[in-house]
């Protein structure tokens, strides 16, 4: 493969034109974005803030509420008094850094048509949330303030779901516990995916590209078929859907033409309103599985391992890995630990580890299919494991057919049986309700020199601005996302204005590493976009003459992901 034709570098410096830059070793050229995205660049005449809700004004910002009301109903539009409940809770800072302008939940889809519409007519921006608990990405909130939270969670219905080919359409206020309840009383032999927390939303969560623990955990890979609601208010269905009476929309991602659906992934070209999701037949058996290692230094040894188990198929999904302190952290205060000042020493994270009877590193993962089946996969993993010292495998097999009751709490994540069994693990260092998480993922090989020195670089950084460092990173075959959860209190204004210092440090010094962040808070939407400028940002300028297209008066999530209108 060759690298894409050097781009004209002659051009001026304009916002929307390519900047003149320099090209390094490889032949990836860096430099200024092609248009500046600052908030200078933004507020020129004609630019972005022509068109959003912040500079709309607060009586285009009424006139639109006012519509919106009598689209939705009084009772289902927030002024900007009564925001509250949509801040970021886990704000680095100022939760206000980020305040909506209001908030409007449509129950239908020509509601979000009719609401798109009026959004365009008054100029005022939109952020459409499913559930709004992205939180530690900054919750509900949008990234521009003044921009009005599009609150999906009354589209909570589960329109379809074949049991024949394992698969369902659902609307984006469907949580997983609600998905989880549906299939339970249609008795559906099929399975869900779930994160840790079951209140978000299936179709928030897979749009984000999260993941659960099931052999479907890679979210994004299981979606088929999007309904958006375009920011004109047109409406499109992608892939079979486009063919009116097609019976195999959830099942088959062609279409004809081209495919679309990764557009509306992390993305503001688009509202969905309707996802076909694959789901998982219930098997005969599974095992859900923990492998610990007593020593740092197996920890390559073990990303290998895992690495290699997936390829062969013996793992199913994707593998869940944190270090003793992340264990820890998941289910105590630091203060049960250690008070003292600086980070946690190293003998008491051995002391954490034998009293919770855990490694220095823990991972988890799920293997599915008839006892016979589980013999083999399990005899080659124990197999493998057999050459990494300090290694210990546990499996804990259960009936496909077992109830919630009967699957011990900690191994529900491998049959998708939704909870909230981590919601109060964000209170290591606060243990109080201001206890509050970011996470920083950067994307690695899955390969243990990589796993390393993504941890390497992470808790370098973080144990020097005084944060304890709980790592962890999920394998799904080739790829590591490997998590840096930073632990801090939301009330304490010197310590949230530390963890953001570190966090925006860290985003160069790991993309200088090469590993650039899978999904990002707010705060760092922007950075973290800026990292990712082959030839000249050209995938960037590519999708912001995507944005220019679709939505040529701005309206739709400005900023998400560090694209902004022009
Ligand atoms: C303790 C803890 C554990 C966590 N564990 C996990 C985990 O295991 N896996 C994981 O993935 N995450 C995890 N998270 C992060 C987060 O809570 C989940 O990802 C959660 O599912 C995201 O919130 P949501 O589903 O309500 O999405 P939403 O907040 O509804 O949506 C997220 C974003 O997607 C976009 N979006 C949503 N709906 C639409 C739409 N209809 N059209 C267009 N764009 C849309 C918007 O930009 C929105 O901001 C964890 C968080 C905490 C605090």
């Amino acid at each position: 493969m060759t690298d894409a034709p050097p781009r004209d570098e002659t051009a001026n410096d304009t916002p929307g034109v390519m900047t003149a830059t320099t090209r390094d070793a490889r032949g990836a050229t860096t430099g200024d974005l092609p248009g500046d995205t600052s908030a200078a660049a933004r507020d020129t005449p004609g630019g972005f803030a022509d068109t959003n809700a912040e500079t709309a004004g607060v009586a285009a910002l009424a006139a639109f509420l006012a519509r919106a009301a009598a689209i939705v109903g009084a009772e289902h539009v927030s002024g900007p008094d009564a925001v509250d409940d949509y801040l970021d809770v886990y704000a680095l800072g100022d939760p206000h850094a980020h305040q909506p302008g209001g908030a409007v939940r449509p129950a239908e889809v020509d509601q979000v048509q009719e609401v798109v519409r009026a959004a365009n007519e008054f100029g005022v921006a939109l952020w459409p949330v499913g559930r709004g608990k992205n939180l530690g990405y900054g919750g509900s909130a949008p990234r521009q303030s003044g921009t009005v939270v599009l609150d999906l969670g009354r589209m909570n219905r589960v329109l379809e779901v074949d049991d024949e080919t394992a698969s369902a359409i659902v609307e984006p206020g469907v949580s997983f516990f609600d998905l989880y309840e549906e299939l339970r009383s249609r008795d559906s032999r099929l399975w869900a995916s779930v994160p840790d927390l079951g209140w978000g939303s299936v179709v928030g969560n897979a749009l984000e590209r999260g993941y659960g623990y099931t052999a479907h955990g890679d979210h994004q890979q299981f979606i088929c078929g999007l309904e958006v609601v375009l920011p004109t208010g047109e409406l499109i269905r992608t892939g079979m859907g486009a063919m009116p009476n097609s019976e195999a929309w959830p099942l088959y991602r062609g279409g004809f033409g081209p495919g679309f659906e990764g557009l509306f992934l992390q993305s503001n070209l688009g509202i969905v309103t309707k996802m076909g999701i694959w789901l998982m037949p219930r098997p005969e058996r599974f095992a859900a599985c923990r492998v610990a290692i007593d020593r740092e230094s197996s920890l390559p040894a073990l990303v290998d391992a895992m690495r290699e188990l997936g390829l062969e198929g013996m793992i199913d999904g994707v593998v869940n890995a944190a270090n003793a302190v992340g264990v820890a952290a998941g289910s105590s205060s630091r203060e049960r630990w250690y008070d003292g000042d600086g980070v946690v020493p190293d003998e008491i994270v051995d002391t954490i580890a034998s009293d919770l009877g855990i490694g220095r590193w823990n991972v988890k993962f799920a293997v599915y299919g008839s006892d016979a089946m589980l013999d083999l996969k399990l005899a080659r993993i124990e197999g493998v494991l057999a050459g990494i010292p300090g290694s210990r495998l546990t499996a804990h097999r259960y009936d496909g057919a077992a109830s919630a009751e009967e699957v011990e709490p900690f191994d529900h994540f491998a049959a998708g049986i939704p909870g909230m069994l981590l919601a109060g693990g964000v209170r290591w260092r606060a243990d109080r309700p201001t206890g509050a998480h970011i996470g920083l993922c950067p994307v690695s090989p899955l390969t243990g020199r990589h796993v390393v020195e993504a941890g390497r670089v992470m808790r370098t950084h973080i144990e020097a601005a005084g944060f304890d460092y709980i790592g962890g990173w999920l394998g799904t075959g080739r790829h590591a996302v490997n998590v840096l959860m930073i632990f801090f209190d939301a009330a304490d204004a010197e310590e949230s204005a530390r963890v953001k210092r570190a966090f925006g440090e860290l985003v160069p010094l790991l993309a200088d590493a090469g590993y650039g962040e899978y999904r990002a808070h707010l705060e760092f939407m922007d950075a973290v976009a800026s990292r990712f400028d082959f030839n000249d940002s050209s995938l960037l300028h590519f999708t912001r003459t995507l944005k220019r297209a679709v939505d040529p008066r701005g309206i739709l999530a400005p900023g998400k992901q560090g694209v902004w209108p022009l």
